[in-house]
């Protein structure tokens, strides 16, 4: 006879392959599939979800719940079975608000946006795409009414992503940071020493540029008997189990800083996943704590160690082995000055740091507007085009590389981006920490050495999981919650030195 906690957990494990099935389906999509399987895959996709949520909304899993948490009522509440029985029920009563039709429509409407995407970008066809962003904009409304009250429609866009976050946190955050990176970008672009970054234009071997990303993943920690690297048109990460976690990168001849970064980024998601507890595993605790803290992984990867001086001591020269024609009259420093141009630009995934989250408060800004139905989706692509002149300075000079560039829209995933600048803070609260815990990390990185640093985050953030939120897990590692000076305190030391501004 099982203790109710396990059949809880039964139960659970059940959802959670249910979830891993429709990850896979949507890896292959971006991955592999034949453009005529979007509409076979869309009905595939919507058939397994609504399984998903009517298999977790159910009465026997609410049940279950019950009397798991009678069972639990004694433990730890820090105990594997306490969060999971605490963040399964948190779950639950949120899954219940929405009626499973709703998930099924959802589902086959984002399948069908995302292929409209794939051919509405490359295309600038903003008009082919326009209804099928408006119908998910208008899903994405219903489903926040169904969490009415709320002090913002935007709340339970948010709440979805990073539990607990609010908008006017949100704005307080973004109002705090504007001023600031406005400010740098502006004494960079007008008096900062002249950074060339030509030099990542020069025509590299796609297959080469591959070899070098595998070479970094693998050096960073990334366990690829538990993963693999594939391309699409918009990388990812995706796990379906802790023995399967994914990356995905793209690859440009004329862009060698894209890919790169790039795998760095999805290989820090992938690390985060990689370090789950075992005891986690096919349980709603496994994954990383929130999209912030996830975004602060990636970030931390890809830019506080990618884009440093002392990994570039390490990794240029074998850069230099593969392209030993386009890099012979390059050197390390001069590399990495050109990986920390700052340059005003259209896309968001290939900003540099200073001005990266911009890009965010500008998506922030209309997501916002079209909750509010202040913003019809008609007149998006001009709304977009304004606010690049006003936090960049540019104008988009089509849709491709404007309005339509990201994914995340044609997927219904609203409430998220936000995330991504929050992650750049916490992952600058995290390496101030880390740097105070292991004082000789930067030579570890000129050696190629990152086990202590993957050793500090697994002990710290990994293998956690979800069982705290972000603001706890801060305030156990850092002793504080959310801030946005160890961020600008980085950016700010960080471009004094590559671009002499003081
Ligand atoms: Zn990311």
């Amino acid at each position: 006879m099982p203790t109710k906690l396990e059949h809880l957990r039964n139960l659970l494990g059940e959802v959670f392959d249910l979830h891993a099935t429709a990850a896979v389906l949507e890896w292959d999509q971006q991955v592999n599939m034949p453009r005529g399987g979007a509409a076979n895959r869309a009905a595939a996709l919507s058939t397994i979800s609504r399984l998903a949520h009517e298999t977790f909304v159910s009465d026997a899993m609410g049940a279950a719940l019950e009397a798991a948490a009678d069972e639990a009522r004694d433990l730890d509440p820090d105990s594997d079975d306490a969060r999971l029985v605490r963040k399964a029920r948190r779950d639950y009563d949120k899954a219940r608000r929405v009626p499973p039709d709703y998930v099924a429509e959802f589902s086959r409407a984002t399948s069908l946006a995302h292929e409209a995407w794939e051919r509405a970008r490359p295309a600038n066809d903003f008009a082919s795409f326009r209804p099928h962003l408006e119908t998910v904009f208008r899903l994405r409304r219903t489903y926040a009414d169904f969490f009415a009250p709320y002090a913002h429609r935007y709340d339970p866009l948010l709440d979805d992503f990073e539990p607990g976050l609010t908008t006017p946190q949100v704005r307080a955050v973004f109002d705090e940071l504007r001023p600031r990176q406005v400010a740098l970008v502006r004494a960079i672009v007008e008096g900062g020493r002249p950074v060339d970054n030509s030099l990542m234009r020069r025509g590299y071997d796609v297959d080469l540029q591959w070899a070098f990303g595998l070479d970094v993943a693998r050096a960073f920690g990334y366990d690829f008997e538990r993963g693999r690297q594939d391309k699409s048109a918009h990388p990812f990460t995706t796990r379906f189990g802790l023995g399967d976690v994914r990356i995905t990168t793209r690859l440009y001849p004329h862009l060698l800083s894209s890919s790169i970064l790039s795998t760095m980024h999805e290989t820090g998601h992938a690390l985060y996943d990689q370090g789950s507890a075992p005891e986690l595993d096919r349980t709603p605790l496994l994954g990383g704590s929130s999209l912030v803290i996830h975004e602060s992984q990636s970030r931390l990867w890809e830019n506080m160690v990618g884009r440093s001086l002392p990994f570039w001591k390490a990794f240029f020269p074998r850069l230099r082995e593969l392209f030993p024609q386009q890099l012979a009259d390059v050197d390390v420093e001069t590399f990495h000055r050109a990986m920390n141009k700052v340059e005003p630009s259209f896309i968001r995934i290939e900003a540099d740091e200073a001005t990266y989250n911009l890009h965010i408060m500008l998506r922030f800004d209309l997501e916002l507007a079209i909750t509010e139905d202040a913003l019809s989706i008609a007149d998006l692509p001009a709304a977009w085009n304004d606010k690049m002149q006003e936090y960049l300075g540019l104008t988009p000079p089509n849709d491709t590389n404007g309005v339509m560039q990201d994914v995340h829209w044609s997927g219904g995933i609203l409430g998220y981006f936000p995330t991504y600048a929050l992650g750049n803070l916490v992952a600058a609260q995290l390496w101030e920490r880390i740097n105070a815990d292991l004082p000789d990390l930067s030579r570890q990185i000129e050696r190629a050495q990152f086990a202590d640093l993957l050793g500090w985050l697994r002990t710290h953030i990994h293998r956690h999981g979800s069982k705290f939120d972000a603001d706890e897990l801060l305030q156990r590692v850092v002793g504080g919650g959310l801030s946005a000076g160890p961020y600008l305190r980085y950016l700010e030391t960080k471009y004094d030195e590559i671009y002499g501004l003081h």
